[in-house]
């Protein structure tokens, strides 16, 4: 198994246990949050929104992991 693919792997077996590592859509800083939260607030900007706003940070067909199969 690849890293990337083991990173992501390990990314959704968090999400099973309710949480989920996501970027800010505001600044873009790396955020462990609650899965069963509302809104996320970023700890680092304090920009606060829905889960939407925050891409996961791992899932399944991430560039990262595209360009490692690929080459
Ligand atoms: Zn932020």
């Amino acid at each position: 198994m690849s890293r990337i693919n083991n990173q992501i792997k390990l990314a959704q077996e968090m999400q099973v246990s309710g949480f989920n590592v996501v970027t800010c859509g505001h600044c873009g800083t790396v955020n462990i949050h609650r899965m069963s939260q509302e809104d996320i607030e970023c700890w680092s900007c304090g920009y606060s929104s829905e889960p939407c706003d925050f891409p996961d940070y791992f899932y399944e067909g991430m560039p990262e992991q595209t360009n490692e199969t690929s080459s």
